[in-house]
């Protein structure tokens, strides 16, 4: 079968390789499910990983299959899985268990392993293929209601985590009552986070680089957040002019807006960090006033990194939410469609130059 794969170590190395198909018993214990990929979205993660400045192949490869923002269906189980049937809609996770406590108790999104293993990423071959096999225990069912957006889930959950852990943080507060949240960045996750922290039932500010008219900034307009361009307003002119922010989101992929988000927190608020800046950017930061201002105000900084199981469930569940509160919204961040594995030069130049574009992804098959 074919895959998109890449040399990890070499740049532009983006091929199309040919695999055996997996079956089921390559899972030990009878767990395995066998799934025909359906989509797979891409995102900086996968460019990133083309540009040599990330990611492993599996142990005794020489290449990586990228994507790990699958979608697809099952089609074969082993004996032992009882919660999934052939023809169900699912999609899996993406990191791994390794060795550390967190491993141990299925929450490998917080483990403290130095080397982890994700699928498409580190260390284990992506869903960028036509079929893939994976234990039962990774991987989450679909209603047919939402197999249309489906392949957004993984993107969401990564949202749907940092917001659960914001929460869960002020739980320390007992009587927290948020009103107002702040998003920075207005990419995939900025625009899902908008969406999350509107079903909470939160005032949203978005702040993005481009000015308007455009895209992303409608998309924030339509479930009735306001958008800024930080060019006009940073977040802490933002925060004095809406309010300050009970919870920001950052979600930009540049890191010199997090010093700006801290300024922008009330107090006892929470700031959540999602960026994966593989740079060495460096700023000059007001050092003294940040650290006052978070002492003082009992403020709460937290990064936030992948998902596990839980927040897949809760993704389905919240996309119902949106469905059924912004019908379509969800549908129409899946800008740019690309049909077919072997077409992947196509999604690799869209990656390259995404002016535009919000969810690049793969049609490996037809829903
Ligand atoms: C993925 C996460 C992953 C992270 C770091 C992101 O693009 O969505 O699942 O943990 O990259 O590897
Ligand atoms: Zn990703």
């Amino acid at each position: 079968m074919k895959a998109i794969a890449v040399t990890p170590g070499k740049k532009n190395s983006v091929h199309l390789a040919d695999l055996p198909t997996p079956s089921v018993d390559e899972i030990p214990n009878g767990r395995g499910v066998l799934v025909r990929v359906l989509r797979v979205g891409v995102d900086g993660t996968d460019r990133e990983i083309n540009e040599a400045e990330y990611g492993a192949p599996p142990a005794g490869s020489d290449f990586l299959v990228l994507g790990h923002e699958g979608f697809g269906r099952v089609e074969a189980v082993g004996p032992k899985v009882t919660q999934l049937k052939p023809g169900d809609f699912v999609v899996a996770t993406v990191r791994r268990p390794g060795r550390s406590i967190y491993d141990l108790i299925g929450t490998q999104d917080m483990t403290t392993d130095d080397v982890y293993c994700e699928r498409g990423i580190n260390l284990l071959h992506g869903f960028l293929t036509e079929h893939y096999v994976d234990d039962a225990d990774h991987i989450v069912a679909v209603p047919k209601g939402a197999a249309e957006v489906g392949v957004l889930l993984e993107p969401f959950t990564v949202v749907e985590k940092g917001i659960a852990q914001a929460y869960e943080i002020q739980r320390r507060l007992r009587v927290w009552r948020p009103r107002r949240a702040a998003v920075v960045g207005t990419g995939t996750i900025g625009l899902l986070a908008a969406l999350v922290l509107r079903l909470r039932g939160l005032d949203v500010v978005a702040f993005g680089r481009q000015a308007k008219p455009y895209k992303n900034a409608a998309l924030i307009e339509a479930i009735g957040a306001r958008y800024v361009t930080t060019s006009e307003l940073t977040v802490a002119q933002g925060a004095r002019e809406f309010g300050a922010f009970d919870l920001i989101l950052e979600g930009s992929g540049f890191s010199p807006l997090v010093f700006d988000a801290m300024q922008g927190l009330a107090k006892n608020g929470v700031l959540v960090l999602t960026s994966v800046t593989g740079g060495d950017r460096k700023v000059e930061v007001s050092c003294d006033k940040l650290n006052l201002d978070f002492v003082l105000g009992n403020r709460v900084m937290v990064g936030s990194v992948n998902a596990g199981r839980e927040y897949f469930e809760a993704g389905v569940r919240d996309m119902a939410h949106a469905e059924s509160a912004y019908p379509g919204w969800l549908q129409s961040l899946l800008t740019h469609p690309v049909r077919g594995l072997e077409r992947y030069p196509d999604l690799f130049a869209k990656l390259q130059k995404p002016d535009g574009a919000i969810k690049i992804f793969c049609e490996v098959a037809p829903l």
